[in-house]
């Protein structure tokens, strides 16, 4: 078979690699069939993740067809369609059963990061049946592969953590993938004020057509004094980063309300200033997580009910062993006007 092979920084090709095996009764080998890029692939590109070794397949987000399982699979046969979890859940040991897979003791994030992942022909994936999920045989498979990662990502670290209510006021810190998937999922809670901030016009753009009801470009540096006569003086209740840098942690400080709520999603590679002189009386919460796709069943009705559309984050579309110019393509995002990408082998 092929796949997207990792060999260091910056280094990276479509090439031939043994089909991968069972390894375990509990495997199953997915034939994919729709893949995507992530964030993290380009993190991993930048040599950010020590974890990923040089022959790495990379890719954690698929849709595709059983092709093999081992004895112990129980949920799936050779044919069905499934979507594949970037995190793998043993379901038994003790993170699991506090519903954090993230923290699997067996799994957790390892595709296309510990083991070989999903941007290739076939992927082995361990502890198939409670890491797969079932979808229609005639399931768009451009808008359910949003629900590998993004969507995840975006509900339960973002919407959920930030506990975005009816009537709130919502600030998101962040108009890539992840910041439009929570817009997109916030809209779940009604919440009255959706206000994206970011310094990319296009994507700012995009959010008011999936529903921003005000945005605002950061680069103009008066953020928190626009976001502060937006609310009546008092800032946003949920303020949601998804960046991860230090200044725009630090900005989301500077938007929540009193009683408000922080729900870091970004991916922080440098330490970032907590101004607790100023926060240390407001009451506020600050939440972080890695997603643990326990909402993935809720999300896939959601969008097999046309009740939440990830579609609308398709912009390029590109064949599998096309990989390479996708990379690219997505490296490039601003240039681009790229939000996701899809592999595909249709
Ligand atoms: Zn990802
Ligand atoms: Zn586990």
């Amino acid at each position: 078979m092929r796949g997207m092979v990792y060999h260091g920084p910056g280094k990276t090709n479509w090439e031939e690699k043994p089909r991968p095996p069972l390894q375990e009764s509990t495997d199953a080998i997915v034939r994919i069939t729709t893949s995507t890029i992530c964030g993290s692939d380009l993190h991993i590109l930048k040599g950010d993740v020590p974890g990923v070794v040089d022959g790495r397949v990379l890719g954690h987000e698929a849709v595709g067809m059983v092709e093999e399982i081992g004895a112990g699979v129980q949920t799936f046969k050779k044919g069905d369609k499934v979507l594949v979890s970037c995190i793998t859940s043993c379901a038994k040991c003790d993170f699991c059963r506090k519903s954090m897979y993230s923290h699997c003791r067996h799994g957790g994030w390892i595709l296309g990061h510990l083991i070989d992942g999903t941007q290739a022909e076939y992927a082995r994936i361990p502890y198939a049946d409670t890491s797969l999920y079932s979808l229609p045989q005639d399931a768009d498979e451009e808008a359910l592969v949003m629900l590998s990662d993004i969507f995840p990502t975006g509900f339960e670290c973002g919407v959920l953590n930030g506990k975005v209510q009816p009537g709130d006021s919502v600030a998101i810190v962040g108009s890539g993938p992840v910041g439009l998937a929570a817009l997109l999922t916030a809209q779940l809670f009604s919440p009255a004020q959706l206000i994206l901030i970011d310094q990319d016009e296009n994507r700012l753009r995009v959010a008011k057509s999936l529903g921003a009801t005000h945005t605002i470009n950061s680069a103009g540096g008066k953020t928190a004094e626009i976001v502060l006569a937006l609310t009546g003086g008092q800032g946003a209740d949920a303020v949601i980063e998804a960046i991860g840098l230090p200044a725009t942690f630090e900005l989301c400080q500077a938007l929540v309300a009193p009683g408000g709520r922080i729900a870091n999603i970004g991916v922080h590679g440098k330490s970032a200033t907590l101004h607790l002189e100023t926060l240390w009386s407001r009451n506020i919460t600050l939440t972080t997580q890695l997603v643990d796709t326990a909402t993935t069943p809720l999300l896939l009705k959601a969008v097999l009910s046309g009740r939440i559309d990830p579609k609308k984050l398709v912009t390029h579309r590109f064949a599998l062993s096309d990989a390479g110019k996708a990379y690219d393509t997505f490296s490039n995002a601003a240039r681009e006007k790229a939000l996701k990408v899809i592999l595909s082998t249709r």
